[in-house]
């Protein structure tokens, strides 16, 4: 028998290597629904290639589009389109394991439907936990889904833990766990020339090739904070016991600090089809098709504390983990709203954290709501505000 997977997210960079991944064991996965926002071309030639049952498009234009040229080219595959589009595919029956790879928070509905569902989730939606941990941490618990941290450092981390390890667990026996970060492309950038840099010099990452939203994620090193917040709900930990360092190599994809002594890592290449497959195959071990890692030639791996002056985007989010409640998902909201505004050349590099801090002065810290409508309407409240900010930085930067 084979394996059904969906994947939310499939015409993007963890899509194209979860892709990869199913086409290296067409006798084991076979890719059985596929999302995406707005590209027909790279979903058609998805639909070409892997025959998915159903394909869903959140834009209904390009589902339309979609629609035709599947029917002109003879191919089987039924269209759907918005959210219920998007909720089909994460609920497809024909899916055992759901690959959550949306970017931002549009990725929390269908996440949240396949823990529901009890399907395996392979979590690379970070912003889900950061926006709904408690909400998606109790769905998995009570459907009994397993969840499998896609995130590199939390699959490093997941790897490194007693074999009967799940999600959400206590961890007995740790002291703490080391997340390690590249720093991004702006690690030895001089402070002076940040406020200049441009979204291309931001999402030139040294190691991973991602998608544009994470990419400056990682310039700014929210990337980091966001996934403070996403090991906090994985890993049950208080924010004291996790720490970032710098790695600049990507080869230790994090640590965990045992009460003994022992510190446990895991290494490899900088290659998302490790943690991808890892998930897929588990609790086996696959072949995806990534390198072998030599450490004769990978050079000297370095470590050292993260600079805050430099990240300032780090210390929001460890603060926002630490206010607890709503802080996380104003944090998220307003960074989303911020890095797409610096992709759209409407603010520069370092206002981006000014707008994130500026949203978090204004919004007070309440409890998180229990209800998934209540967190979608938040976040829309949140947006708006952090909207307006924009707006103020666009008026200074025109004068
Ligand atoms: P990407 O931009 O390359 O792809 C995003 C995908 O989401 C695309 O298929 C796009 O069509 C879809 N999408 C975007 N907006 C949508 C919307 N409003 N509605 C429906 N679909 C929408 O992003 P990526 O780099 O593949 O990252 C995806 C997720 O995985 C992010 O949450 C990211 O933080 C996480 N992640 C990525 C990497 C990586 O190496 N790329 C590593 C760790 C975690
Ligand atoms: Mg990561």
């Amino acid at each position: 028998m084979t394996t059904g997977i969906a994947i939310l997210g499939a015409t993007g960079s963890i899509g194209a290597s979860t892709l990869d991944v199913i086409e290296r064991h067409p006798g084991r996965f076979r890719c059985v629904a596929v999302s995406a926002r707005h590209d027909v071309e790279g979903m058609l030639a998805i639909c070409q290639r892997h025959r998915p049952a159903l394909a869903a498009m959140a834009d209904p234009q390009a589902a339309a589009t979609l629609a035709a040229r599947l029917r002109d080219l003879q191919l089987p595959t039924e269209v759907a389109t918005g959210a219920a589009g998007l909720l089909a595919v994460a609920e497809h029956e024909a899916a055992d394991q759901v690959m959550a790879a949306i970017v931002g928070a549009a990725g929390l509905l269908p996440t949240l439907a396949a823990a529901r569902r009890g399907k395996r989730v392979l979590l690379a939606n970070k912003e889900s936990l950061v926006m709904a941990g408690q909400l998606l941490m109790d769905a998995v618990a009570e459907s009994g889904a397993d969840l499998l941290p896609i995130d590199s450092e939390h699959n490093a981390i997941y790897q490194c833990l007693p074999g009967d390890y799940r999600c959400g667990a206590a961890l007995p026996g740790v002291t703490e766990i080391l997340l390690t970060a590249s720093g991004g492309p702006f690690l030895e950038t001089p402070l002076s020339r940040l406020p200049g840099m441009s979204p291309d010099d931001a999402c030139a990452h040294p190691n991973w090739e991602m998608g544009r939203k994470i990419s400056v994620d990682s310039a700014t090193m929210m990337n980091k904070g966001l996934e403070v917040i996403e090991a906090a709900w994985l890993f049950n930990l208080p924010p004291d016991k996790i720490r970032v360092i710098i790695h600049p190599q990507s080869v230790v994809h994090s640590m965990v600090r045992m009460d003994d002594g022992s510190v446990l890592a895991q290494m490899g290449q900088p290659d998302m089809r490790t943690p991808i497959v890892y998930g897929m195959a588990w609790p086996e071990r696959m072949d995806g098709g990534v390198a072998p890692l030599d450490l004769v030639t990978a050079g000297p791996l370095d470590f050292r504390s993260p600079d805050l002056e430099r990240f300032p985007c780090l210390r929001l989010a460890q603060d926002a983990l630490s206010a607890g409640g709503t802080a996380p998902l104003v944090l998220n909201a307003a960074n989303e709203v911020a890095v797409q505004a610096f992709l759209d050349g409407r603010v520069g590099f370092t206002a981006i954290a000014e707008v994130i801090a500026n949203t978090l002065d204004q919004t007070a810290v309440m409890p998180c709501p229990g209800d998934v409508d209540d967190i979608v309407a938040l976040d829309q409240d949140i947006r708006r505000v952090a909207g307006e900010l924009i707006g103020r930085c666009e008026g200074r930067r025109q004068h």
